[in-house]
């Protein structure tokens, strides 16, 4: 059977099944279009989330450790994030509050610290009927206990300072229905459209567990909301699928390539890994901020062109946690206050500080502080504070995080450490921690380093903004009497996120944006990105109403642009290459041959690669170990083969990439008089397994000056689509230009090996061929023909 009849091909894949994803994939099922969502994370019915400690000790994400679980904990340079692993995405953790995105926060052209603008393409305007559209489904309300100890304690405080307070929104069902009567455990009746879990919901117990999952299904969460509608259309949702590879297809469309993870085993072993593939029209991008950036830096092979802005404007939207640690009812008595955190929803009230953009007079960034309630996920920093074993615990997975660090190691995912230190800390009654968050500045970078990704981003640039936040927060923790103390992260200026954003940002041009004002990826028609990666900068205020506003305004568009839209219609196979050359048994040479430099992506001539590249430290480079399988017929051949193996280096294609197949040819005659070349092709796998080609030449010709030396020692080269065999030609991806060191050389000189009969007489015989070419170049009776 051929590739196309075998692939499956639907109307729209859609990666990830958070807030960007959920709606994506409804507002598709809907319009009655195919659709196929992919997520990496498994379902998670009420009653299903860890609880006990060995259960919370497996709930972290990190496959390669057999980690399948619900949290993904990354850490980075100056940054840890927390993200969700799950069909329903964030919603599963999250706090439940669904605010809008201020209005004057729509900056336009705001100059970022090194370079660039934070720009808005879109207003609050334009998403406006679509924060009305999620809120239909999502149906947010203020918590009708307004007087919960740790709401009011909080609304207090703020009042008492004259800071804008309230109870915002919350996506939970306090009521059996959105106008019903607030009652704690009642069964909730299934909407219209059913529930995919098929299990029973119970209305809020203010229990307080809403970010470690809520086991009584009272949130309103994307599974139960958004998920179970776009199954009620058709939709086929498949969680433990985690998508991998994007190919453009030849007649439009895209191939994606995933691993489905089988079920876990009874003994607790390792799931099996199913590799997948399946070809869509449209592809909508919605694995996160981290997760898209890092798909499409990991394909940006495949997808040729991709704007400079890729990895850009990252930003943690400002978050800060800090502590209110023993508050009292007044300093004169010493006596406790009650704030039982953990009694409620986690988010019940939110103080709001102005923007200079608002006119506020401080001439600041806005910002919103709230209390986060607990028992919650980071619950074993605060224990970090007070109890000994915790402490120590908590020492441990920082010394090997900074450990990882100092190593070089980038290995960015820390899930299995951290799920290692996770106890059964419980806060004191009277502390209350705070969680700030708002108008950051967005000028962080993510990168791909050893395939890994890494985050360029630290809080020097955002300094002013964290000690206005941080002086908020001190003065709330003293209208509680209570002490402030800053999270032990903070310390050493490191911050965790848990609302990271941006990496895929929305602009007017490739010049500031990877995607348009609507979604779709420069320069790839048909490709989009529609969860938190599209922010051009901070939401300001907790951002997932605003992406999945973002994510239903992009889906709109596209359903009301042509109805056919490209088929993809063709196979995105390589072209075969030639069978591999056996070794001959004659006698052999090899030497080893270390080049670096610079290329490009998206140049076509290797200077022009050399010099860009040069600008943004875009290194190449290679190891490879040439071997001359038989000299004697090296010698007779006039194309004088010889294979190289080993490896490349490049950072934006993924780190160390093995060769998996290589050419070499020592001093090939060309058209030109007196001139030959020196032939490199190389055959890789970029990381998501994207075939590519390095072609590079070395040209050796006498010309005026002393040359011989930059000749042999300088590699132009140009990086090819596809595995190309010799004497083909292929779609050029980039350019660039390496060259040998004179120490390298050196080292160079002192690998030649031979092996065979007689090995002394090889190694002669090839020393001598290089040399007497070398004469005859640029030696005195060349120069005389001449
Ligand atoms: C503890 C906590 C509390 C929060 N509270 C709030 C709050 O109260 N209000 C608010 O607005 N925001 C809150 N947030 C933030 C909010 O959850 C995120 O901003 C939001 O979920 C981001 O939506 P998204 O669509 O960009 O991505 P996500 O919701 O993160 O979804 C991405 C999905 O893609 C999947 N995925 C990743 N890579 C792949 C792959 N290669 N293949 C297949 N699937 C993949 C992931 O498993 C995940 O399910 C909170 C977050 C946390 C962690
Ligand atoms: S407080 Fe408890 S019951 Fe209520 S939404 Fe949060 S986790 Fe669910």
């Amino acid at each position: 059977m051929d590739e196309r009849a075998r692939v499956e091909r639907v109307d729209a894949v859609v990666v990830g099944s958070g807030f960007g994803g959920s709606v994506a994939a409804y507002r598709m099922a809907e319009a009655g279009r195919t659709t196929v969502l992919l997520e990496r994370g498994r379902p998670y019915p009420p009653g299903s989330f860890a609880r006990n400690p060995h259960e919370m000790g497996r709930a972290f994400w990190e496959p390669k450790d057999e980690l399948f679980g619900l949290f993904d904990v990354k850490s980075f340079r100056k940054l840890e994030a927390i993200v969700s692993s799950g069909l329903g995405g964030g919603s599963l953790i999250y706090a439940n509050v669904l605010l809008r995105k201020d209005e004057r926060w729509f900056v336009q052209d705001s100059p970022l610290p090194g370079g660039g603008y934070e720009h808005w393409p879109i207003g609050r305007a334009d998403l406006e009927p679509h924060y009305d559209a999620v809120e239909r489904m999502l149906t947010p309300t203020p918590s009708p206990y307004p007087d919960l100890p740790k709401a009011k304690a909080l609304r207090e405080a703020a009042e008492a300072l004259g800071l804008e307070v309230s109870h915002p929104p919350l996506a939970v069902s306090f009521a059996p229905t959105p106008d019903g009567k607030p009652g704690m455990k009642q069964v909730i009746p299934p909407p219209d459209y059913g529930n995919l879990h098929r299990a029973t919901r119970l209305t809020c117990r203010l229990c307080g567990e809403c970010d470690i999952g809520c086991n009584e299904g009272a949130k309103n969460t994307l599974d139960h909301t958004y998920l179970s509608a776009a199954a009620h259309h058709g939709a086929d949702l498949r969680p433990n699928c985690e998508v991998a590879g994007i190919t453009p297809l030849r007649g439009g469309g895209y191939a994606v390539t995933y691993v489905e993870y089988g079920d876990p085993l009874q003994d607790g072993g390792p799931r099996t890994r199913r590799p997948r593939k399946i070809h869509t029209d449209r592809l909508f991008l919605a694995a996160g901020a981290l997760g898209t950036t890092t798909l499409l830096l990991r394909n940006r092979l495949n997808l040729p062109g991709l704007s400079r802005a890729l990895g850009t404007r990252f930003c943690g939207n400002g978050d800060l946690l800090t502590f209110a640690m023993g508050a009292r009812t007044d300093t004169a008595s010493g006596a406790m206050r009650l704030i039982d955190g953990s009694q409620g929803p986690v988010i019940t009230t939110t103080v709001r500080v102005p923007d200079a953009l608002d006119g506020d007079p401080r001439g600041e960034r806005g910002y919103y502080v709230q209390e986060a309630g607990f028992p919650e996920f980071a619950n074993w920093l605060i224990e970090t504070t007070q109890v000994t074993s915790s402490m120590q615990r908590a020492a441990t997975v920082a010394r090997e995080i900074l450990l990882h660090r100092w190593r070089g190691h980038n290995e960015s995912t820390v899930s299995a450490e951290v799920a290692r230190l996770v106890g059964q800390g419980r806060l004191g009654s009277s502390s209350l921690p705070l969680l700030g968050m708002g108008r950051d500045i967005a000028d962080g970078r993510v990168i791909l380093t050893d395939g890994e990704i890494d985050v360029d981003w630290s809080t020097s640039t955002s300094m002013r903004y964290f000690s206005a936040v941080r002086e908020t927060m001190r003065a709330l923790s003293s209208q509680l009497n209570a002490e402030f103390h800053d999270n032990p992260l903070w310390w050493t200026r490191r911050v965790v996120t848990v609302h990271p954003l941006g990496g895929a940002p929305m602009g007017r041009s490739p010049y500031d944006g990877l995607v348009d004002a609507h979604g779709e990826v420069f320069g790839h028609p048909g490709l989009f990105v529609v969860d938190g990666a599209a922010m051009p900068g901070p939401v300001g205020p907790n951002p997932a109403l605003t992406i999945a506003a973002n994510a239903d305004r992009i889906v709109e568009r596209v359903l009301q642009g042509p109805s056919g839209g490209p088929r993809a219609s063709d196979t995105d196979e390589d072209a075969a290459g030639p069978a591999p050359a056996g070794l001959l048994d004659g006698d052999s040479v090899e030497f080893t041959e270390q080049m670096k430099g610079f290329l490009a992506l998206g140049e076509t001539d290797p200077m022009t690669g050399y010099s860009r590249a040069r600008l943004l430290n875009h290194r190449f480079s290679f190891e490879l170990t040439i071997t001359v399988p038989d000299v004697e017929r090296f010698l007779a051949d006039e194309d004088h083969p010889g294979t190289a193996a080993g490896a490349v280096r490049c950072e934006l294609l993924g780190g160390r990439l093995p060769v998996e197949r290589g050419w070499f040819n020592l001093f090939v005659g060309t058209a030109e008089v007196a001139t030959r070349e020196m032939c490199y092709r190389l055959w890789f796998r970029d990381l998501a397994g994207a075939p590519a080609t390095l072609y590079g030449f070395k040209t050796v010709r006498n010309d005026p000056g002393f040359d011989l030396w930059r000749d042999t020692s300088t590699l132009y080269v140009t990086l090819l689509k596809g595995h190309v065999p010799p004497g083909g030609e292929g779609d050029v991806l980039g350019a660039g230009m390496l060259r040998i060191l004179p120490r390298d050389f050196a080292r160079q000189l002192t690998t030649f090996r031979a092996d065979g009969r007689s090995p002394v007489r090889s190694l002669r015989q090839f020393g001598t061929h290089f040399a007497r070419t070398l004469l005859d170049t640029y030696g005195p009776v060349r120069k005389e023909d001449r």
